[in-house]
Protein backbone atom coordinates (compact mmCIF):
# COMPACT_ATOMS: atom_id res chain seq x y z
CA UNK A 1 0.00 0.00 0.00
CA UNK A 2 1.37 3.22 -0.85
CA UNK A 3 2.20 5.87 1.95
CA UNK A 4 0.15 8.94 1.63
CA UNK A 5 3.48 11.21 0.94
CA UNK A 6 4.30 9.20 -2.02
CA UNK A 7 5.04 11.09 -5.50
CA UNK A 8 1.72 10.67 -7.44
CA UNK A 9 2.58 12.49 -10.43
CA UNK A 10 5.82 12.85 -12.70
CA UNK A 11 6.49 15.28 -15.78
CA UNK A 12 9.29 14.86 -17.47
CA UNK A 13 10.07 17.92 -19.95
CA UNK A 14 12.16 17.25 -23.33
CA UNK A 15 11.76 13.91 -25.21
CA UNK A 16 15.48 13.62 -26.60
CA UNK A 17 17.94 10.70 -25.22
CA UNK A 18 17.71 11.13 -21.99
CA UNK A 19 13.34 12.29 -21.77
CA UNK A 20 12.75 9.16 -23.35
CA UNK A 21 15.39 7.34 -21.14
CA UNK A 22 13.53 8.70 -18.35
CA UNK A 23 10.34 7.85 -19.02
CA UNK A 24 11.47 4.24 -19.87
CA UNK A 25 13.86 3.72 -16.59
CA UNK A 26 10.68 5.54 -14.17
CA UNK A 27 7.73 3.48 -16.22
CA UNK A 28 9.74 0.48 -15.61
CA UNK A 29 11.03 0.92 -11.98
CA UNK A 30 7.53 2.52 -11.06
CA UNK A 31 5.00 0.43 -12.13
CA UNK A 32 1.88 1.99 -12.51
CA UNK A 33 2.14 3.17 -8.86
CA UNK A 34 2.43 7.31 -10.58
CA UNK A 35 1.41 9.00 -13.48
CA UNK A 36 3.76 9.76 -15.76
CA UNK A 37 4.18 12.05 -18.66
CA UNK A 38 6.08 13.66 -21.00
CA UNK A 39 6.02 16.38 -22.91
CA UNK A 40 7.84 17.46 -26.16
CA UNK A 41 8.13 19.99 -28.99
CA UNK A 42 8.94 18.61 -32.13
CA UNK A 43 9.22 22.28 -33.30
CA UNK A 44 12.34 22.51 -31.17
CA UNK A 45 13.54 19.08 -31.74
CA UNK A 46 16.86 17.33 -30.62
CA UNK A 47 19.92 17.20 -30.04
CA UNK A 48 20.30 13.34 -31.34
CA UNK A 49 24.12 13.18 -32.45
CA UNK A 50 24.88 11.04 -29.01
CA UNK A 51 25.75 7.63 -31.21
CA UNK A 52 28.58 6.17 -28.96
CA UNK A 53 28.17 4.46 -25.73
CA UNK A 54 30.00 2.36 -22.81
CA UNK A 55 29.58 -1.25 -21.96
CA UNK A 56 27.22 -0.08 -18.66
CA UNK A 57 24.41 0.51 -21.41
CA UNK A 58 23.87 -3.09 -21.02
CA UNK A 59 22.86 -2.52 -17.71
CA UNK A 60 20.52 0.15 -18.92
CA UNK A 61 19.14 -2.06 -21.45
CA UNK A 62 18.56 -5.20 -18.96
CA UNK A 63 16.75 -2.37 -16.25
CA UNK A 64 13.89 -1.85 -18.49
CA UNK A 65 13.54 -4.84 -20.15
CA UNK A 66 15.07 -4.20 -23.92
CA UNK A 67 15.77 -7.19 -26.01
CA UNK A 68 19.05 -6.92 -27.93
CA UNK A 69 18.82 -8.28 -31.40
CA UNK A 70 15.79 -6.30 -31.69
CA UNK A 71 17.14 -3.15 -30.21
CA UNK A 72 20.06 -3.68 -32.83
CA UNK A 73 18.09 -3.89 -35.60
CA UNK A 74 15.67 -1.07 -34.88
CA UNK A 75 18.82 1.44 -33.79
CA UNK A 76 21.01 -0.03 -36.94
CA UNK A 77 23.32 -0.90 -34.10
CA UNK A 78 27.28 -1.77 -34.06
CA UNK A 79 28.78 -3.48 -31.17
CA UNK A 80 32.00 -1.25 -29.84
CA UNK A 81 35.11 -2.53 -28.22
CA UNK A 82 36.86 0.91 -27.37
CA UNK A 83 37.85 3.66 -28.85
CA UNK A 84 40.90 4.49 -31.07
CA UNK A 85 42.97 7.94 -30.27
CA UNK A 86 44.85 8.56 -33.35
CA UNK A 87 47.80 11.11 -33.03
CA UNK A 88 47.14 12.19 -29.35
CA UNK A 89 50.16 12.07 -27.84
CA UNK A 90 52.63 13.02 -30.37
CA UNK A 91 51.46 13.18 -34.55
CA UNK A 92 52.36 9.45 -34.62
CA UNK A 93 50.75 7.96 -31.85
CA UNK A 94 47.93 5.56 -32.74
CA UNK A 95 46.61 3.53 -29.06
CA UNK A 96 43.37 2.05 -28.24
CA UNK A 97 41.67 2.66 -25.01
CA UNK A 98 39.60 -1.11 -24.89
CA UNK A 99 36.89 -1.80 -22.73
CA UNK A 100 37.04 -5.12 -20.32
CA UNK A 101 40.66 -4.90 -17.82
CA UNK A 102 43.71 -6.06 -19.24
CA UNK A 103 45.22 -9.04 -18.00
CA UNK A 104 44.42 -12.99 -17.72
CA UNK A 105 41.08 -13.49 -16.66
CA UNK A 106 42.14 -15.86 -13.66
CA UNK A 107 44.62 -13.94 -11.36
CA UNK A 108 48.06 -12.69 -12.06
CA UNK A 109 48.34 -10.99 -8.91
CA UNK A 110 48.82 -6.95 -9.57
CA UNK A 111 48.82 -6.80 -13.19
CA UNK A 112 50.00 -3.91 -13.73
CA UNK A 113 52.34 -3.48 -11.13
CA UNK A 114 53.88 -6.55 -12.95
CA UNK A 115 53.44 -5.13 -16.44
CA UNK A 116 55.27 -2.08 -15.13
CA UNK A 117 58.20 -3.87 -13.68
CA UNK A 118 58.67 -6.01 -16.85
CA UNK A 119 58.43 -3.05 -19.20
CA UNK A 120 61.01 -1.35 -17.40
CA UNK A 121 63.11 -4.78 -17.92
CA UNK A 122 62.48 -4.98 -21.49
CA UNK A 123 60.56 -7.51 -21.38
CA UNK A 124 57.05 -6.80 -21.76
CA UNK A 125 54.89 -5.47 -25.34
CA UNK A 126 52.69 -2.62 -25.61
CA UNK A 127 49.83 -2.87 -23.03
CA UNK A 128 47.33 -3.57 -25.62
CA UNK A 129 49.09 -6.82 -26.12
CA UNK A 130 47.24 -8.03 -23.05
CA UNK A 131 43.27 -6.64 -23.39
CA UNK A 132 41.32 -9.36 -24.94
CA UNK A 133 38.48 -6.53 -26.44
CA UNK A 134 41.55 -4.23 -27.59
CA UNK A 135 42.93 -7.36 -29.70
CA UNK A 136 39.54 -8.53 -31.06
CA UNK A 137 39.11 -4.78 -31.64
CA UNK A 138 41.96 -4.51 -33.76
CA UNK A 139 41.12 -8.00 -35.79
CA UNK A 140 37.18 -6.84 -35.74
CA UNK A 141 36.47 -9.90 -33.88
CA UNK A 142 33.14 -9.69 -31.68
CA UNK A 143 31.76 -12.19 -29.22
CA UNK A 144 28.64 -12.35 -26.53
CA UNK A 145 29.06 -11.00 -22.79
CA UNK A 146 29.60 -13.89 -20.51
CA UNK A 147 28.74 -13.83 -16.95
CA UNK A 148 30.89 -16.69 -16.13
CA UNK A 149 33.85 -15.72 -14.16
CA UNK A 150 35.47 -19.33 -15.13
CA UNK A 151 35.37 -18.73 -19.00
CA UNK A 152 38.18 -16.92 -20.76
CA UNK A 153 35.55 -14.34 -22.80
CA UNK A 154 34.81 -13.02 -19.33
CA UNK A 155 37.46 -10.12 -19.71
CA UNK A 156 35.46 -9.78 -23.40
CA UNK A 157 32.81 -6.43 -22.82
CA UNK A 158 31.00 -4.39 -25.79
CA UNK A 159 28.94 -1.12 -25.86
CA UNK A 160 26.87 -0.18 -29.00
CA UNK A 161 27.14 2.49 -31.44
CA UNK A 162 23.72 3.74 -32.49
CA UNK A 163 21.92 6.37 -34.34
CA UNK A 164 20.60 8.26 -31.12
CA UNK A 165 17.16 9.51 -33.28
CA UNK A 166 16.02 5.48 -33.54
CA UNK A 167 16.56 4.72 -30.00
CA UNK A 168 14.76 7.70 -28.59
CA UNK A 169 12.09 6.45 -30.84
CA UNK A 170 12.25 3.11 -29.38
CA UNK A 171 12.56 4.14 -26.17
CA UNK A 172 9.63 5.88 -26.95
CA UNK A 173 7.34 3.16 -28.06
CA UNK A 174 8.47 0.95 -25.24
CA UNK A 175 7.16 3.61 -22.50
CA UNK A 176 4.50 4.17 -23.94
CA UNK A 177 3.25 0.78 -24.43
CA UNK A 178 4.11 0.59 -20.58
CA UNK A 179 1.40 3.47 -19.95
CA UNK A 180 3.50 7.04 -20.60
CA UNK A 181 1.56 9.61 -21.79
CA UNK A 182 3.28 11.83 -24.29
CA UNK A 183 2.07 15.33 -24.77
CA UNK A 184 3.08 17.17 -28.24
CA UNK A 185 3.74 20.47 -27.01
CA UNK A 186 5.64 23.32 -25.92
CA UNK A 187 6.44 24.50 -22.66
CA UNK A 188 5.76 28.67 -22.73
CA UNK A 189 5.10 28.97 -18.95
CA UNK A 190 6.51 27.83 -15.23
CA UNK A 191 4.47 28.44 -12.19
CA UNK A 192 6.15 28.37 -8.92
CA UNK A 193 4.76 28.26 -5.60
CA UNK A 194 5.02 31.40 -3.45
CA UNK A 195 5.76 29.82 -0.43
CA UNK A 196 8.87 27.44 -1.15
CA UNK A 197 9.66 27.97 -4.52
CA UNK A 198 8.89 24.36 -6.00
CA UNK A 199 7.15 23.83 -9.34
CA UNK A 200 3.56 23.37 -9.21
CA UNK A 201 2.80 23.86 -12.72
CA UNK A 202 3.85 24.06 -16.62
CA UNK A 203 1.66 26.17 -19.03
CA UNK A 204 1.68 25.08 -22.73
CA UNK A 205 1.73 27.17 -25.64
CA UNK A 206 -2.04 25.68 -26.34
CA UNK A 207 -3.22 26.80 -23.34
CA UNK A 208 -3.38 23.80 -21.01
CA UNK A 209 -1.81 23.93 -17.97
CA UNK A 210 0.86 20.58 -16.03
CA UNK A 211 1.01 19.82 -12.73
CA UNK A 212 3.51 16.89 -10.97
CA UNK A 213 4.58 16.26 -7.94
CA UNK A 214 8.26 15.52 -9.45
CA UNK A 215 9.47 17.17 -12.69
CA UNK A 216 12.33 15.85 -14.59
CA UNK A 217 13.67 18.06 -16.51
CA UNK A 218 14.92 17.06 -19.79
CA UNK A 219 14.90 20.02 -22.00
CA UNK A 220 18.54 20.13 -23.58
CA UNK A 221 21.44 22.33 -22.97
CA UNK A 222 18.22 25.03 -22.17
CA UNK A 223 17.70 23.64 -19.25
CA UNK A 224 14.53 25.31 -19.00
CA UNK A 225 12.99 24.14 -15.83
CA UNK A 226 16.27 23.37 -13.62
CA UNK A 227 17.61 27.08 -14.73
CA UNK A 228 14.95 29.38 -16.47
CA UNK A 229 13.04 28.64 -13.83
CA UNK A 230 14.94 27.82 -10.66
CA UNK A 231 17.97 30.05 -11.33
CA UNK A 232 20.19 26.81 -10.05
CA UNK A 233 23.61 28.27 -11.60
CA UNK A 234 26.49 26.80 -13.97
CA UNK A 235 30.36 25.64 -13.10
CA UNK A 236 31.51 26.58 -16.50
CA UNK A 237 34.56 24.57 -17.31
CA UNK A 238 35.84 25.90 -20.37
CA UNK A 239 39.41 26.70 -19.40
CA UNK A 240 40.08 22.89 -18.85
CA UNK A 241 38.01 21.84 -21.84
CA UNK A 242 38.21 24.59 -24.16
CA UNK A 243 36.11 22.79 -27.11
CA UNK A 244 32.77 24.55 -27.38
CA UNK A 245 31.52 23.89 -30.86
CA UNK A 246 30.75 20.70 -33.05
CA UNK A 247 29.82 20.42 -36.57
CA UNK A 248 28.64 16.94 -37.44
CA UNK A 249 27.67 14.91 -40.94
CA UNK A 250 27.05 11.48 -41.58
CA UNK A 251 29.07 9.70 -44.53
CA UNK A 252 28.45 6.81 -46.41
CA UNK A 253 29.72 3.47 -45.11
CA UNK A 254 32.89 2.58 -46.60
CA UNK A 255 34.45 -0.83 -45.81
CA UNK A 256 33.69 -3.45 -42.92
CA UNK A 257 31.87 -1.85 -39.76
CA UNK A 258 35.07 -1.10 -37.68
CA UNK A 259 33.78 -2.36 -33.87
CA UNK A 260 35.35 0.70 -31.91
CA UNK A 261 35.21 4.20 -32.08
CA UNK A 262 37.83 6.41 -33.74
CA UNK A 263 38.64 9.68 -32.27
CA UNK A 264 41.54 12.11 -34.62
CA UNK A 265 43.70 14.70 -33.40
CA UNK A 266 42.80 18.00 -35.68
CA UNK A 267 44.30 21.55 -35.57
CA UNK A 268 41.86 22.96 -33.12
CA UNK A 269 40.01 19.81 -31.72
CA UNK A 270 39.70 16.12 -32.66
CA UNK A 271 37.23 14.54 -35.15
CA UNK A 272 35.26 11.46 -33.98
CA UNK A 273 34.01 8.19 -36.73
CA UNK A 274 31.48 6.34 -35.39
CA UNK A 275 30.69 2.96 -37.76
CA UNK A 276 26.66 2.07 -37.65
CA UNK A 277 25.29 -0.46 -40.04
CA UNK A 278 23.83 1.89 -42.33
CA UNK A 279 25.84 4.89 -42.19
CA UNK A 280 29.02 6.08 -40.58
CA UNK A 281 29.08 9.17 -38.04
CA UNK A 282 31.41 11.90 -38.08
CA UNK A 283 31.69 15.54 -36.45
CA UNK A 284 34.82 17.59 -35.37
CA UNK A 285 34.23 18.81 -31.85
CA UNK A 286 36.62 21.83 -31.90
CA UNK A 287 37.56 25.50 -30.03
CA UNK A 288 36.26 28.61 -31.83
CA UNK A 289 38.78 30.57 -30.04
CA UNK A 290 40.92 28.61 -32.02
CA UNK A 291 39.51 28.08 -35.57
CA UNK A 292 36.49 28.78 -37.58
CA UNK A 293 33.48 27.33 -38.30
CA UNK A 294 34.05 27.37 -42.08
CA UNK A 295 37.63 25.77 -41.56
CA UNK A 296 35.93 23.29 -39.31
CA UNK A 297 33.66 22.36 -41.96
CA UNK A 298 36.10 21.83 -44.71
CA UNK A 299 38.52 20.06 -42.44
CA UNK A 300 35.51 17.74 -41.82
CA UNK A 301 34.38 17.57 -45.18
CA UNK A 302 37.72 17.21 -46.45
CA UNK A 303 38.33 13.74 -44.06
CA UNK A 304 35.24 11.43 -44.57
CA UNK A 305 35.26 7.66 -45.71
CA UNK A 306 32.51 8.21 -48.04
CA UNK A 307 30.14 10.73 -50.10
CA UNK A 308 28.53 12.53 -46.91
CA UNK A 309 24.66 12.03 -46.80
CA UNK A 310 23.39 15.37 -45.41
CA UNK A 311 24.79 19.24 -44.65
CA UNK A 312 26.81 19.13 -41.79
CA UNK A 313 24.80 20.16 -38.65
CA UNK A 314 26.73 22.85 -36.39
CA UNK A 315 26.23 22.83 -32.44
CA UNK A 316 27.90 25.16 -29.58
CA UNK A 317 28.06 24.39 -26.23
CA UNK A 318 29.56 25.60 -23.26
CA UNK A 319 31.12 22.42 -21.42
CA UNK A 320 30.31 21.92 -17.31
CA UNK A 321 27.78 21.09 -15.18
CA UNK A 322 24.44 22.49 -13.24
CA UNK A 323 25.63 23.59 -9.26
CA UNK A 324 22.99 21.89 -8.99
CA UNK A 325 21.29 18.52 -10.48
CA UNK A 326 18.44 18.55 -8.06
CA UNK A 327 17.06 21.89 -6.83
CA UNK A 328 13.43 21.39 -5.11
CA UNK A 329 11.14 18.66 -6.89
CA UNK A 330 13.46 19.87 -10.42
CA UNK A 331 16.08 16.84 -11.54
CA UNK A 332 17.57 17.75 -14.31
CA UNK A 333 19.37 14.62 -16.66
CA UNK A 334 21.19 15.00 -19.83
CA UNK A 335 22.20 18.06 -21.28
CA UNK A 336 20.03 20.01 -19.01
CA UNK A 337 21.99 18.95 -16.22
CA UNK A 338 25.56 19.80 -17.87
CA UNK A 339 28.19 18.54 -20.55
CA UNK A 340 31.05 17.31 -21.12
CA UNK A 341 32.44 16.69 -24.49
CA UNK A 342 32.01 13.09 -26.40
CA UNK A 343 35.31 12.22 -25.88
CA UNK A 344 34.68 9.60 -23.97
CA UNK A 345 30.94 8.65 -25.11
CA UNK A 346 30.16 9.59 -21.70
CA UNK A 347 26.55 11.64 -21.85
CA UNK A 348 24.31 8.83 -22.15
CA UNK A 349 25.50 7.02 -19.69
CA UNK A 350 25.48 9.87 -17.02
CA UNK A 351 21.51 10.20 -17.94
CA UNK A 352 21.94 6.47 -16.62
CA UNK A 353 23.73 6.72 -13.80
CA UNK A 354 21.59 10.04 -12.76
CA UNK A 355 18.43 7.76 -12.92
CA UNK A 356 20.06 4.95 -11.38
CA UNK A 357 20.97 7.40 -8.06
CA UNK A 358 17.23 8.95 -8.42
CA UNK A 359 15.87 5.64 -8.03
CA UNK A 360 17.99 4.94 -5.16
CA UNK A 361 17.21 8.33 -4.11
CA UNK A 362 13.60 8.26 -4.90
CA UNK A 363 12.04 11.03 -2.84
CA UNK A 364 8.16 11.28 -1.17
CA UNK A 365 6.42 14.76 -1.18
CA UNK A 366 8.69 15.92 1.43
CA UNK A 367 11.46 16.30 -0.26
CA UNK A 368 13.97 15.54 2.15
CA UNK A 369 17.40 18.00 1.92
CA UNK A 370 19.50 16.18 3.27
CA UNK A 371 18.75 13.00 0.54
CA UNK A 372 18.34 15.92 -1.81
CA UNK A 373 21.91 16.99 -1.29
CA UNK A 374 23.48 13.22 -1.24
CA UNK A 375 22.52 12.66 -4.50
CA UNK A 376 23.77 16.01 -5.59
CA UNK A 377 27.18 15.19 -3.98
CA UNK A 378 27.12 11.76 -6.09
CA UNK A 379 26.22 13.24 -8.94
CA UNK A 380 29.05 15.76 -9.06
CA UNK A 381 31.80 13.53 -7.63
CA UNK A 382 30.90 11.40 -11.06
CA UNK A 383 31.16 14.56 -13.17
CA UNK A 384 34.32 15.54 -11.34
CA UNK A 385 35.97 12.06 -12.45
CA UNK A 386 34.84 11.96 -15.95
CA UNK A 387 35.82 15.27 -16.83
CA UNK A 388 39.35 14.71 -15.10
CA UNK A 389 39.70 11.44 -17.50
CA UNK A 390 38.44 13.60 -20.21
CA UNK A 391 41.06 16.44 -19.33
CA UNK A 392 44.02 13.67 -18.95
CA UNK A 393 44.02 13.12 -22.56
CA UNK A 394 44.63 16.95 -23.58
CA UNK A 395 47.17 17.33 -20.84
CA UNK A 396 49.27 14.91 -21.65
CA UNK A 397 49.81 15.04 -25.46
CA UNK A 398 53.29 15.67 -26.36
CA UNK A 399 52.15 18.06 -29.27
CA UNK A 400 52.53 21.58 -29.90
CA UNK A 401 51.53 21.56 -33.32
CA UNK A 402 48.90 24.16 -33.68
CA UNK A 403 48.28 27.01 -30.96
CA UNK A 404 45.20 24.88 -29.53
CA UNK A 405 47.65 21.39 -28.62
CA UNK A 406 50.07 24.01 -27.04
CA UNK A 407 47.24 25.78 -24.92
CA UNK A 408 45.59 22.22 -24.02
CA UNK A 409 49.46 20.91 -23.36
CA UNK A 410 50.03 23.76 -21.00
CA UNK A 411 46.83 24.79 -20.01
CA UNK A 412 46.28 24.57 -15.67
CA UNK A 413 44.45 21.32 -14.39
CA UNK A 414 42.43 20.40 -11.59
CA UNK A 415 44.41 19.22 -8.56
CA UNK A 416 42.45 15.98 -8.26
CA UNK A 417 43.86 15.36 -11.75
CA UNK A 418 47.25 16.69 -11.18
CA UNK A 419 47.32 14.61 -7.60
CA UNK A 420 46.63 11.41 -9.72
CA UNK A 421 48.82 11.99 -12.69
CA UNK A 422 51.96 12.46 -9.98
CA UNK A 423 51.74 9.53 -7.99
CA UNK A 424 51.16 7.42 -11.49
CA UNK A 425 54.45 8.99 -12.77
CA UNK A 426 56.19 8.40 -9.43
CA UNK A 427 55.59 4.39 -8.72
CA UNK A 428 52.66 3.66 -11.43
CA UNK A 429 50.50 3.89 -8.67
CA UNK A 430 46.48 4.49 -10.12
CA UNK A 431 44.47 5.99 -7.08
CA UNK A 432 40.51 5.17 -7.79
CA UNK A 433 37.48 5.35 -6.06
CA UNK A 434 36.16 1.52 -6.22
CA UNK A 435 32.54 2.54 -7.99
CA UNK A 436 34.42 4.87 -10.18
CA UNK A 437 32.95 5.03 -13.62
CA UNK A 438 36.30 4.87 -15.76
CA UNK A 439 38.18 1.51 -13.99
CA UNK A 440 42.10 1.19 -13.48
CA UNK A 441 42.63 -0.65 -16.73
CA UNK A 442 40.95 2.41 -18.57
CA UNK A 443 43.42 4.69 -16.68
CA UNK A 444 46.05 2.64 -17.55
CA UNK A 445 45.05 2.80 -21.53
CA UNK A 446 45.18 6.61 -21.49
CA UNK A 447 48.00 7.32 -19.20
CA UNK A 448 50.14 4.92 -21.10
CA UNK A 449 48.94 5.17 -24.61
CA UNK A 450 49.08 9.41 -24.06
CA UNK A 451 53.41 8.70 -23.22
CA UNK A 452 52.69 9.19 -19.21
CA UNK A 453 55.15 6.73 -18.38
CA UNK A 454 56.17 6.00 -14.53
CA UNK A 455 59.54 6.66 -12.85
CA UNK A 456 59.33 3.22 -11.02
CA UNK A 457 56.60 0.55 -9.97
CA UNK A 458 55.60 -0.55 -6.47
CA UNK A 459 58.98 -2.56 -5.24
CA UNK A 460 56.80 -5.74 -4.58
CA UNK A 461 56.55 -6.44 -7.81
CA UNK A 462 60.28 -7.41 -7.68
CA UNK A 463 59.84 -10.19 -5.63
CA UNK A 464 58.27 -12.47 -8.48
CA UNK A 465 60.90 -13.30 -11.20
CA UNK A 466 60.97 -11.53 -13.90
CA UNK A 467 61.94 -14.53 -16.74
CA UNK A 468 58.73 -16.22 -14.82
CA UNK A 469 56.46 -13.32 -14.92
CA UNK A 470 57.47 -12.72 -18.69
CA UNK A 471 57.03 -15.90 -19.41
CA UNK A 472 53.50 -15.89 -18.02
CA UNK A 473 52.56 -12.32 -19.84
CA UNK A 474 53.82 -14.41 -23.28
CA UNK A 475 51.90 -17.39 -22.70
CA UNK A 476 48.63 -14.59 -21.53
CA UNK A 477 49.62 -12.77 -25.13
CA UNK A 478 48.95 -16.68 -26.99
CA UNK A 479 46.51 -17.23 -24.93
CA UNK A 480 44.60 -13.82 -26.16
CA UNK A 481 45.48 -14.09 -30.11
CA UNK A 482 43.74 -17.59 -30.03
CA UNK A 483 41.09 -16.70 -28.49
CA UNK A 484 40.32 -13.18 -30.83
CA UNK A 485 41.04 -16.30 -33.35
CA UNK A 486 38.12 -18.63 -32.42
CA UNK A 487 35.75 -15.44 -32.10
CA UNK A 488 33.38 -14.03 -35.18
CA UNK A 489 33.86 -11.18 -37.63
CA UNK A 490 31.56 -8.20 -36.36
CA UNK A 491 29.45 -8.41 -39.36
CA UNK A 492 29.12 -12.11 -39.17
CA UNK A 493 28.00 -11.94 -35.88
CA UNK A 494 25.80 -9.38 -36.10
CA UNK A 495 23.94 -11.68 -38.98
CA UNK A 496 24.19 -14.43 -36.92
CA UNK A 497 22.64 -13.52 -33.86
CA UNK A 498 19.63 -11.61 -36.19
CA UNK A 499 20.62 -8.07 -35.13
CA UNK A 500 21.41 -6.66 -38.62
CA UNK A 501 18.63 -4.49 -40.14
P1 LIG B 1 17.98 17.12 -26.48
O1 LIG B 1 18.26 16.05 -27.45
O2 LIG B 1 18.38 18.51 -26.82
O3 LIG B 1 16.43 17.08 -26.16
C1 LIG B 1 15.78 18.19 -25.58
C2 LIG B 1 14.28 17.95 -25.63
O4 LIG B 1 13.64 18.98 -24.90
C3 LIG B 1 13.67 17.96 -27.01
O5 LIG B 1 12.73 16.91 -27.11
C4 LIG B 1 12.92 19.30 -27.06
O6 LIG B 1 11.78 19.23 -27.88
C5 LIG B 1 12.51 19.43 -25.62
N1 LIG B 1 12.24 20.81 -25.23
C6 LIG B 1 13.12 21.84 -25.08
N2 LIG B 1 12.48 22.96 -24.71
C7 LIG B 1 11.17 22.63 -24.63
C8 LIG B 1 10.00 23.35 -24.33
N3 LIG B 1 10.02 24.67 -24.04
N4 LIG B 1 8.82 22.70 -24.36
C9 LIG B 1 8.75 21.40 -24.65
N5 LIG B 1 9.82 20.65 -24.96
C10 LIG B 1 11.01 21.27 -24.95
N6 LIG B 1 26.51 11.32 -25.86
C11 LIG B 1 26.99 10.07 -25.83
O7 LIG B 1 26.73 9.33 -24.88
N7 LIG B 1 27.78 9.61 -26.85
C12 LIG B 1 28.15 10.38 -27.88
O8 LIG B 1 28.84 9.91 -28.78
C13 LIG B 1 27.71 11.73 -27.90
N8 LIG B 1 28.09 12.58 -28.89
C14 LIG B 1 27.71 13.89 -28.80
C15 LIG B 1 28.21 14.82 -29.72
C16 LIG B 1 27.88 16.17 -29.62
C17 LIG B 1 28.46 17.15 -30.58
C18 LIG B 1 26.97 16.59 -28.63
C19 LIG B 1 26.53 18.03 -28.54
C20 LIG B 1 26.44 15.68 -27.73
C21 LIG B 1 26.83 14.34 -27.79
N9 LIG B 1 26.38 13.43 -26.86
C22 LIG B 1 26.86 12.15 -26.85
C23 LIG B 1 25.40 13.84 -25.86
C24 LIG B 1 24.03 13.33 -26.25
O9 LIG B 1 23.68 13.78 -27.53
C25 LIG B 1 23.02 13.83 -25.25
O10 LIG B 1 23.45 13.54 -23.96
C26 LIG B 1 21.72 13.13 -25.45
O11 LIG B 1 21.32 13.24 -26.76
C27 LIG B 1 20.68 13.67 -24.54
O12 LIG B 1 20.22 14.89 -25.01
P2 LIG B 1 18.99 15.51 -24.24
O13 LIG B 1 17.86 14.54 -24.34
O14 LIG B 1 19.44 15.92 -22.91
O15 LIG B 1 18.66 16.85 -25.02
Amino acid sequence: MQNERAIRSIVIVGGGTAGWMAAAALRSALGRGSSIQLIESAEIGIVGVGEATIPAIRQFNALIGLKEAAFMRQTKASLKLGIEFVGWGDAQSRYLHPFGVYGPHNDLGDFHQLYLMLRDKGLADDIGAYSLCGQAARRGRVAAPTVDPASPLSRFTSAYHFDAILYGRHLRRFSEQLGVKRLEGEVIDVTLRSEDGFLESLTLKDGQTVSADLFIDCTGFRGLLIEGALKTGYDDWSHWLPVDRAVAVPCERVGPITPYTTSTVREAGWQWRIPLQHRTGNGYVYSSRFTTEEIATRTLMDNLDGAPLAEPRHLRFVTGRRRKAWNRNVVALGLASGFLEPLESTSIHMVHSGLVKLLQHFPDREFSPVNIDTYNRRVSEEAQEVRDFIILHYHATTRRDSEFWAYVASMPIPDSLRDRIAIFRDRGMLVSRPDELFSQSSWLAVMLGQGVIPQSYNPLADRSDPQDTAASFAALQRQIAQLVETMPDHEAFLAQNNMLD
